[in-house]
């Protein structure tokens, strides 16, 4: 369906609802030439550019950073954060080295992607509405990529893969799947260097996450 027809598709969807239930407070249209370049883009560069220019949600107005992803084309797995950025800051560098440890580098092997690819302003969590307009990139990334496995960092990251508002602490230690690729949930590094006590079920979720591969290889 093209851009055109979504549109009209939209319309008439709206004029039902309004005859249905009366006029309530009209909905925003969706962005539908964003929509469009977001689940149909090609390749990941086409992704990137698209994501520079991107206006679908409040963060493209005033985005300080938009990152699309980091890492190889073909990669062995995907790292799935919450938002772009974390590589300038002590948690950027712990999960690099947590990587490392099985293994894994955004330079040879493995692609970092978030939910949001904009950073929401004060490093604020991005809400649920900025998730939803942004998550059509990640899952293009996704079919394009084709990672052996998916290890979601954080609840932001979780819920958006996985449709799940548990929390980490009851989504990890279980293999799920998305699109039939495996996915395993464990904690953000900025949570473990908050909290030390989570450093030993963070380094299990590792190298369950490296036993995984290592069986898919
Ligand atoms: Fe577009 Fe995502 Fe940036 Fe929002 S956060 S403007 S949907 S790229």
């Amino acid at each position: 369906m093209n851009v055109d027809e979504r549109r009209e598709l939209w319309q008439s969807l709206s004029v039902v609802e309004d005859w249905l239930g009366g006029f309530r407070k009209p909905r925003a249209s969706p962005d539908f030439e964003a929509l469009a370049v977001q689940s149909e883009a090609d390749s990941l560069a086409a992704i990137a550019l698209a994501v520079r220019a991107c206006k679908a949600c409040r963060l493209g107005e005033k985005r300080s950073l938009a990152v699309s992803g980091q890492g190889p084309d073909a990669p062995l797995a995907l790292v799935v954060g919450e938002t772009p950025g974390a590589d300038e800051d002590t948690a950027g560098q712990l999960l690099d080295k947590m990587l490392l440890s099985i293994g894994l580098s955004r330079e040879t092997n493995c692609f970092i992607a978030s939910v949001v690819k904009c950073r929401p302003p004060q490093n604020r969590d991005p809400s649920g509405d900025e998730q939803e307009a942004c998550m059509p990139y990640l899952r293009r990334q996704i079919a394009l990529l084709r990672p052996k496995a998916i290890l979601c960092i954080g609840r932001v990251a979780a819920d958006a893969i996985l449709g799940s508002s548990e929390g980490v602490d009851r989504l990890r230690g279980y293999w799920r799947e998305f699109d039939g690729i495996p996915v395993l949930v464990s904690y953000h590094p900025s949570t473990v260097l908050r909290d030390e006590s989570l450093k030993r079920p963070a380094w299990e979720d590792l190298k369950a996450f490296r036993a995984k591969l290592s069986s898919l290889s």
